[in-house]
């Protein structure tokens, strides 16, 4: 999967490209990073890729030109055909790429937006933003989409773009190992994930729950699953209502809140 980012400070995307999983799947050739930087497009001697607003106000806007040539050449390289054999084994490369604004007023990122970006295999264009933002008009004729990761404001589109790149990485298949299996995370099936443990057994006189050192893997797998169910009625109980659960599920639902009633009293 080809993930080109139009960036004004590329070299911020050190931190996905040298580290852990997300560097792993691009060393992998599973993804391929492409970073395109509006300067390189600007066309005076000064690189300049801003201008102030019009009707005055606070803050400097992103000019369309150099940008918009940017975005073009990454949409370019995403739609060509990849020399790495990873990317090709995904059939990524003949799709049109998408083009995503990062913006605190897109659509929130979700696990729900996150796989179907995964499923869809398209390659994407992913632009990261400056200052106030970048001009409307370009919105209108190179953009697809536009998504946040929040209602906050961040001061540049690159830590979004990343979020959503990390993200996305781990759900691609060969990504993650066996034991790190993205099933396993909050929000794969609708619930949170369940507390973990490791050494010591014992830690200041709180003891790793009896269960999980019985060797018994379907108690484990059940204290597990009743785990996620009352944190997540108890964190987020919105994503209960919206779940639609086995017979098993239900029936430690059932006993979560017979329990959560008890303590009440
Ligand atoms: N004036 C803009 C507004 O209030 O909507 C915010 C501009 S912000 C300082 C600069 C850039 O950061 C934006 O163009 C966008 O690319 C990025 N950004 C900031 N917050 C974001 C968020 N919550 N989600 C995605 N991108 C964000």
């Amino acid at each position: 999967m080809k993930l080109a980012v139009v960036t004004l400070f590329p070299e911020m995307f050190g931190a996905l490209n040298d580290h852990g999983v997300s560097g792993r799947a691009i060393s992998k050739g599973i993804v391929e990073v492409g970073l395109y930087n509006p300067r390189s497009y600007a066309s005076d001697r000064h690189n300049t890729v801003d201008d102030r607003p019009y009707g005055g106000g606070p803050g400097m806007v992103m000019t369309i030109e150099p940008l918009r040539q940017a975005i073009l050449a990454a949409k370019k390289w995403a739609e060509s055909k990849s020399e790495v054999l990873g990317s090709e084994a995904l059939g990524s490369e003949t799709k049109a790429a998408r083009v995503i604004y990062l913006s605190p007023q897109g659509r929130m990122l979700n696990q729900q937006a996150i796989n179907s970006f995964a499923e869809g295999k398209q390659n994407l264009v992913l632009v990261a933003g400056r200052y106030e933002g970048i001009d409307e008009r370009l919105l209108a004729l190179e953009v697809d989409e536009e998504w946040s990761i929040g209602d906050y404001v961040v001061s540049g589109g690159e830590l979004p773009a990343m979020v959503l790149m990390d993200a996305l990485m781990r759900q691609l298949p060969g990504v993650l190992g066996h034991d790190e299996s993205a099933a396993q995370d909050s929000f794969a099936k609708g619930l949170l994930d369940c507390p973990h443990y490791t050494r010591p057994e014992n830690y200041q006189g709180v003891q790793v729950p009896e269960v999980l050192l019985s060797g018994n893997h379907n108690e484990i797998r059940r204290w597990r699953l009743k785990q996620s169910i009352a944190r997540t009625l108890e964190r987020r109980p919105e994503l209960i209502a919206s779940l639609s659960m086995d017979d098993e599920s239900k029936e430690l639902l059932s006993e979560v809140r017979a329990e959560f009633e008890k303590d009440k009293r």
